[in-house]
């Protein structure tokens, strides 16, 4: 605490990212980070940046990294903005276009750095209460609002919606910008993309992306946020209000080659996929009761062990995940899917523990 802070930072309570111990040896399934190395054609593109050009500025506009994934998307350039990293895209979206003057609506377990730019920005929210078994139920946000956003599949719980409940939402939501975070669509989920393709492109759907986690890239920070070619604008009239720059050249080199790689993407994915599954049979065996998962981690309890002693003992094995000490979810343990391997001493520690 200092008394130079401003009013606004006295009232913060950043947001808390998973930890990132030093220490050798983990099984580290807390952050959702892919247990896959990104596409090799991505390591080679960042090499080739790796020289003295290093000196000069980046293309501010990411014009080629644009076009990457417009090409892939179907959509035109013009249609993309560029952050780094998604939560980088995300401040942009609230302080851009989600600060009205009615609330934002986001659910009530949702990802927790939502209400974390709401205070920065001086954003008013209303969370929305997600249902019984923990799905979004679009249908209640059809209230007046100053704009809606959740990440498709939902974090940390891993349930996704068929897109049809977003088309269904879009269309009688028509007074305020809907943003639907895909930080895990690659993972079995119905992306929302499509919808923005063409002359049919809805003024106010906007779907954010990172490649920080199927394409494996956390410590690159690239995400980018595809629209209507509006409200693009409106996010880039922010980010040219705040740092011209946010992506550097290794970035932008090695984020274009990670987007033109798409079988190393669906190859990883698919690997990921099969080991949530079995992960999934393995833990229901022991008793946990896991919530539908088509996301990179799962969302499971156990009906006689609470969460916080399951994390502690896990951690006491060396075995890192995830436990949120809120209401309604302090039962849970968010995992991130790793590899078979992984998986596999995770289950045994968990046996050891239960017996
Ligand atoms: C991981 C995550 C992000 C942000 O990832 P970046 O590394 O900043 O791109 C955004 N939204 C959700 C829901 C996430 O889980």
């Amino acid at each position: 605490m200092s008394r130079f802070w401003s009013p606004v930072v006295q009232t913060l309570t950043p947001y808390v990212p998973g930890e990132q111990p030093q220490m050798q040896r983990l099984v580290k399934l807390n952050t959702n980070e892919s247990p896959y190395g990104p596409s090799p054609r991505a390591l080679a593109a960042i090499e080739t940046q790796n020289n003295d050009d290093l000196r000069l500025y980046p293309d501010p506009e990411g014009a080629a990294l644009k076009q990457a994934i417009a090409k892939l998307h179907g959509l035109n350039p013009n249609q993309v903005f560029l952050g780094n990293g998604s939560d980088d895209v995300l401040a942009h979206v609230f302080a851009g276009l989600l600060k009205q003057s009615k609330p934002v609506h986001f659910p009530d377990i949702t990802y927790s750095f939502y209400p974390v730019y709401c205070k920065l920005f001086g954003i008013e929210y209303k969370t929305v209460p997600l249902g019984e078994h923990f799905e979004i139920n679009t249908s209640q946000y059809k209230v007046p609002n100053g704009g809606i956003i959740f990440p498709n599949p939902n974090a940390p719980t891993g349930r996704s919606i068929p897109r049809s409940d977003i088309e269904t939402l879009l269309a009688s939501n028509t007074e305020s910008v809907l943003v639907i975070d895909e930080a895990y669509v690659d993972y079995g989920t119905q992306s929302c993309i499509p919808l923005l393709r063409g002359d049919a492109c809805p003024e106010n759907l906007l779907v954010v992306h990172t490649l920080s986690k199927s394409r494996a890239l956390a410590g690159l920070r690239v995400g980018f946020a595809v629209g209507h070619p509006a409200l693009i604008e409106g996010l880039e009239r922010v980010k040219n209000s705040f740092n011209s720059y946010p992506l550097g050249r290794l970035a932008q080199a090695g984020a274009i080659a990670a987007i033109e790689d798409q079988t190393h993407l669906e190859q990883t994915s698919k690997k990921v996929i099969q080991t949530r599954t079995t992960l999934v049979d393995e833990l229901n065996t022991l008793g946990f009761e896991t919530l539908p998962s088509t996301a990179n981690f799962i969302f499971t309890r156990h009906p006689k062990h609470a969460g916080a002693k399951l994390y502690q003992a896990l951690r006491d094995r060396g075995i890192i995940v995830r436990h949120f000490k809120s209401s309604r979810i302090d039962e849970f343990l968010r995992i991130t899917i790793g590899t078979d391997e992984q998986s596999g001493e995770l289950v045994a520690a968990l046996k050891e523990i239960l017996a």
